[in-house]
């Protein structure tokens, strides 16, 4: 094994800076710090750069596939975007924001929020936008990753971190003739701005988080919009009055009430998480909200038949009203096809559309596995996960040395900015033990892995909602679910708050 100082190839990290950069250590001694790649600029990917940069290490490259930073924020720009939890505790908490205009912000707030910390942390030269990895291949030789991207472009780095997200892959529903439709046609993900929908026939296809949050705005200006469901959700009401002048100069002069409201909602998911909780008050509060719904068959057609939490709960206030318009229609026919100037549904009737959009969500169990990783042996991550991704305690998988994961397998629940912060320390830690103890890779042990998810999954079958037999992106084509975390934010804080040396394997480097 050569030692990290002497690979022969220069660091991703095209900023000019020193090669020969060290860590400087409470203890005196210094060592080379590990160059690290970051894979992806939105909350994670930023999080984790902010981190570094606090413990003084410079030699990192943020890959972003986008052309900007923000990820979630910059992709999702339909109109309605929103977040569900509230801003004041999906935010950094150190970087506070007293100036949010509302409890739930809008996806233009967010994304400006996240742009401004990728300006004041002085991310922006570290970026390089608008290039995704396609692959990363570990090498056994000089310890090492190499990452390729879409335009042939090599990066070399001792230490990987993905930050790539869980809602990133979009997903395109497999519908006989899809693809023969004449009109214009848009993932809600990607939408289209340069299109104007006023007075058209709009198709949506899906009725989950997304669609709950466009459809009100869309109805407002197309001429018709027909929503075909195939699975009702319960969409619970939220307290979104926006924040009054009064209220803003009050977070403005005062810090310490900024953290309490922040406090204040952390403590109020409580210990379970807050989707992962039997909540026969919630299903009550969603189904008077939908009372608003004046025709009792569409109320019917709107009520779920799962329990709250069985799949991801949504947020709306504006969702039941807008089925008292005309102009919207909830189609709970199956889908049968597509045709070029519509979609017929299984009772052989065809809704005549303009534009079709696909609020039909994310391929969200692939994590990392959506590029092409090969770790140790020459074995994929894909291979690796053949059974449904998992890591250990969520941020590193056995048999892929330094390659760490931010909102990796089973780390969802509550406010994922505050479930990121968790795990970047966690890795900086990690990190800076590599750097510290000269070491050229550490990598979690099979045993340890496993042992943690046999534990980890025993949990989530005792999470009652998760067991009604619901389809939603938290489980794996094996049924495994890989996404949820089945625990409080300070649990998984907890978790990692050690460094689990005895779980990990580790070599020096220069053995
Ligand atoms: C519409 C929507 C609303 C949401 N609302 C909430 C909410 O209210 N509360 C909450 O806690 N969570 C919410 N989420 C989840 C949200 O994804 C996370 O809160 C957060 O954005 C995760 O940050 P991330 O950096 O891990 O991933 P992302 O924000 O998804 O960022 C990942 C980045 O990686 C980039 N990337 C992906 N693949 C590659 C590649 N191969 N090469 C280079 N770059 C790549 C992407 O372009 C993206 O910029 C929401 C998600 C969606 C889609």
């Amino acid at each position: 094994m050569q030692p990290i100082a002497r690979s022969t190839t220069v660091a991703g990290v095209r900023s000019g800076r020193d090669e020969t950069e060290t860590v400087h250590r409470g203890d005196g001694r210094g060592r080379r710090a590990p160059r690290v790649a970051i894979i992806g600029a939105g909350p994670g990917g930023l999080c984790m750069a902010i981190r570094l940069k606090d413990a003084g290490i410079e030699r990192f490259e943020i890959l972003e596939k986008a052309g900007g930073v923000g990820g979630t924020w910059y992709h999702n720009r339909y109109p309605g975007c929103a977040c569900d939890i509230p801003s004041h505790l999906y935010s950094f908490s150190f970087e506070l924001k007293p100036d949010w205009s509302r409890p739930y912000a809008t996806q233009p707030e967010i994304l400006a929020y996240l742009e401004h910390c990728a300006v004041k942390y002085g991310l922006l030269p570290h970026c390089r936008f608008g290039d995704p990895v396609r692959r990363a291949r570990w090498d056994e030789t000089d310890a090492s990753w190499t990452l390729e991207t879409a335009s042939g472009r090599s990066v070399v780095a001792d230490v990987v971190v993905s930050a790539l997200g869980m809602f990133n892959e979009i997903t395109i529903p497999d519908i006989p003739g899809l693809e023969s439709f004449a009109g214009a046609r848009f993932h809600s993900a990607r939408w289209d701005w340069t299109h104007d929908l006023r007075g058209e026939a709009v198709g949506v296809i899906g009725s989950a988080a997304s669609a709950v949050q466009l459809v009100p705005e869309i109805v407002r200006l197309a001429g018709r919009v027909h929503l075909f469901q195939r699975t009702a959700n319960w969409v619970a009401p939220k307290q979104d009055e926006p924040f009054t002048e009064r209220q803003l100069e009050r977070f403005r002069n005062d810090p310490a009430l900024v953290r309490g409201v922040r406090q204040k909602i952390f403590d109020s998911f409580g210990g379970a998480g807050i989707f992962a909780r039997v909540q026969p008050e919630m299903e009550a509060a969603c189904r008077a909200s939908m009372a608003v719904v004046a025709d009792p068959a569409l109320r019917a057609r709107l009520l779920p038949d799962h329990p709250w939490g069985c799949k991801r709960p949504l947020l709306s206030n504006d969702y039941y009203p807008a089925f008292n318009r005309p102009n919207l229609e909830l189609v709970a026919d199956a889908i049968e096809r597509v045709t070029p100037s519509g979609i017929v549904t299984r009772d052989g009737r065809e809704r005549r559309l303009d534009t079709l959009i696909l609020a039909t969500g994310f391929a969200t169990t692939k994590f990392l596995s959506a590029i092409e990783v090969t770790g140790r042996g020459g074995r994929s991550l894909a291979d690796a996960w053949s059974d449904g991704a998992q890591a250990y305690k969520g941020v590193t998988t056995a048999g892929f040395p330094n390659l760490f994961m931010l909102y990796g397998p089973n780390t969802n629940a509550d406010s994922i900015i505050t479930m990121i912060e968790f795990q970047a320390d966690h890795v900086l830690r990690q990190i800076q033990r590599i750097a510290r103890e000269g070491l050229a890779w550490i990598d979690v042990k099979p045993a340890a892995m496993a042992a943690y998810n046999a534990t980890l999954q025993r949990d989530i079958a005792a999470i009652e909602p998760w067991q009604a037999g619901c389809t939603d992106y938290y489980r794996a084509p094996s049924g495994r679910v890989v996404t949820q975390w089945p625990h409080s934010m300070s649990a998984l804080e907890a978790a990692l708050s050690g460094l689990d040396e005895d779980r990990y394997d580790a070599e020096r480097a220069g053995n």
